[in-house]
């Protein structure tokens, strides 16, 4: 699971300075979702090569009628389903009533919580922040986010223990993937075709906007009957794992919807949670995104789809609610979706009903071929084979007179696959030769519903 950073505190302290700094802002995730009314932005950030997501949860003034109740609604949650909080003040501003309002709020939570002063720049930082140990929040960190200062000590501090988590974790397995691409760059010859984890479960989950028809989709899916709608203690952004069996396969479906209550989640929780929705992506081998046919595909959709994409997932999109619609109104569904998914086009689409079950068979088809396109082991003598096919069909161009030169090609893991090519100026290569060259695999390997990475090395 990616740990998540809070960045809570009054407006005006820095919050959206500190997130811009800790985020490629492009990747970032505006929640404007129905039930949530502040403005939430989601981002992936990177610390020593660990992903994390970082939250700014949008001002908290302190005058709203009952801070709790305020609180609650809207980052409240954020700080629930966050795994460290950073409490953000300014140091020059000092402290004020609201800020005592927030640290009241977050001694009664049990969570990882530190306060960031922030705005140290040009100031006398040490006295200035004397004050805010009144907070009785433990330490302060000084940092001014417009410069960048005191901010990597700042992650290091907060993410050392869960980075420490997570890397005694990864020493438990015995094989990671790096193990096992490995295999390839020894030169074991691998079976061509052979798919990975035959013997393991999907992990499938099923994400999408609030109301497009995930629980409808779940419900049948499942088979109504087989819906218990139990309590289960938990947290907000963690999602609920059904194992399920179809066609002799083993699934396990990751309910982002909610088909399963949990016990003390607030409504607007239930319904949809931006975390919830990245950590199951994070754990999925299969993203299935259900896309409502009406509304077509939001920006949102396209920041969870960059989301996925990112990493590295496994991709079939579900297009709902397909009944009752005339054939003029479908066409221009279509025209105007394959106009905004170019970038997924790997993905396979589907125009299903979950509410009469048209298609929702046919969803599984493209669900193993994803699993099984991520995961197919391929031998370093067929990638070398396609990649010479694809140089003579197409030779790569010239560039300031040179020409460019693929001269090796081997896989470097799979889920996604990884090809990695060496040759002469390959990072002169064009875009669109790229873009050849992954779809010329594409064809050959016979790899559909999921992205496939090539990685470009200079020399033999
Ligand atoms: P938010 O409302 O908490 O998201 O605050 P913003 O990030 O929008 O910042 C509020 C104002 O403080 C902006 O004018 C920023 O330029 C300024 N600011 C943010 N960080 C610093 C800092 O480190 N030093 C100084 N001097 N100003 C800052
Ligand atoms: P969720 O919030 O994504 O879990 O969405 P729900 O499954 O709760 O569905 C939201 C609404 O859309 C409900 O009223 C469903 O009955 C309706 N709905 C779901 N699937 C379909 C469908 O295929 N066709 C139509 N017409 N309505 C649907």
């Amino acid at each position: 699971m990616l740990p998540v950073i809070a960045l809570v505190g009054r407006p005006n302290v820095g919050k959206s300075t500190l997130f811009n700094r800790l985020t490629r802002t492009r990747d970032a995730l505006v929640a404007d979702f129905p039930g949530l009314t502040r403005d939430r932005k989601y981002g992936q950030a990177n610390y020593e090569g660990y992903e994390f997501i970082v939250v700014d949860t949008g001002g908290i003034d302190g005058s709203e009628e009952g801070i709790e109740t305020e609180m609650a609604e809207q980052s409240l949650l954020a700080i629930e389903e966050a795994d460290i909080v950073l409490f953000l003040v300014d140091a020059r501003a000092g402290m004020t009533v609201a800020d005592q309002a927030i640290a009241q709020h977050l001694r009664k939570q049990q969570k990882n919580c530190f306060v960031v002063a922030n705005k140290t720049d040009g100031i006398d930082a040490d006295s200035n922040c004397a004050e805010f140990y009144q907070l009785a929040l433990g330490d302060v960190q000084q940092i001014a986010a417009a410069h960048g200062r005191g901010v990597t000590q700042l992650l290091e501090l907060t993410l050392q223990p869960i980075i420490a988590e997570l890397t005694a974790q990864d020493e438990e397995l015995e094989h990671d993937d790096e193990d096992i691409a490995e295999l390839y760059l020894e030169g074991e010859e691998v079976e061509d075709g052979k798919t990975g984890f035959e013997d393991k479960p999907v992990k499938l989950a099923i994400i999408g906007r609030p109301n497009v028809g995930k629980s409808t989709l779940t419900n049948r899916i499942l088979g109504e009957d087989r819906v218990i709608v139990y309590d289960m203690p938990g947290t907000t952004r963690d999602s609920i794992y059904i194992p399920m069996t179809r066609n002799d396969k083993e699934y396990v479906l990751i309910d982002t919807a909610g088909v399963r209550k949990r016990k003390k989640v607030s409504d607007v929780v239930e319904k949809f949670s931006v975390i919830k929705t990245l950590q199951a992506i994070e754990d999925a081998n299969v993203v299935l995104l259900v896309v409502d046919a009406r509304e077509g595909i939001s920006d949102q959709d396209l920041s969870l789809l960059g989301f996925a994409l990112n990493a590295g997932r496994s991709l079939v999109i579900a297009v709902n609610k397909w009944d009752g619609l005339d054939d003029y109104v479908k066409e221009r569904i279509k025209t105007e979706l394959d106009r905004r998914l170019g970038f997924v086009d790997f993905a396979r689409l589907h125009f299903i009903s979950a509410l009469h079950g048209t298609g929702v068979g046919h969803l599984f088809e493209s669900i193993d071929e994803a699993y099984e396109s991520a995961t197919k082991r391929v031998s370093t003598a067929m990638l070398r084979r396609i990649m010479d096919m694809a140089q003579a069909d197409h030779q790569p161009p010239l560039v300031r007179g040179r020409r460019v030169k693929l001269k090796y090609a081997h896989a470097g893991g799979y889920n996604p696959p990884r090809i990695v090519i060496h040759g002469n100026m390959v990072h002169e290569l064009p875009d669109s030769y790229k873009r050849y060259l992954m779809n010329y695999y594409r064809k050959a390997l016979n790899v559909m519903g999921t992205p496939i990475k090539i990685e470009f090395r200079e020399g033999d």
